[in-house]
């Protein structure tokens, strides 16, 4: 056969042009794309359960937010990473989270200067 890229002769039918690199077996760009595209940002994973355990550990959140920000930057860069919902998700909640534990310290406070 010959290379579709460069026109070289190649001896039987090799997957990759040893003249030029060139791709000539599409079965094998197929299988990297469905690798890429399945991976879902390890950030946005962290994000979303750091939300949920700051729910029961004050300030906790502060990590979510940042993980959030981090994988949702990570994800507008590179198209291939997923996780978008999840990132969201860990930053909403960390948002709540740490509201409701400023509200709980205050309240705290409050009772303790009230005495
Ligand atoms: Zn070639």
């Amino acid at each position: 056969m010959f290379c579709k890229n460069c026109g070289k002769e190649l001896i039987g039918t090799p997957d990759i042009c040893m003249n030029c690199g060139a791709v000539l077996n599409p079965g094998i760009t197929q299988g990297l794309l469905v690798t890429t595209e399945t991976r879902t940002s390890g950030f946005a994973v962290t994000s979303l359960v750091l939300g949920l355990v700051s729910l029961f550990i004050p300030f906790l959140g502060i990590l979510s937010i940042i993980f959030g920000v981090v994988s949702m930057n990570q994800i507008k860069k590179s198209p291939n990473i997923q996780g978008k919902g999840m990132a969201i998700a860990g930053l909403v909640l960390g948002i709540i989270t740490i509201s409701w534990w400023i509200i709980y310290f205050v309240f705290l406070a409050s009772l303790f200067l009230s005495l």
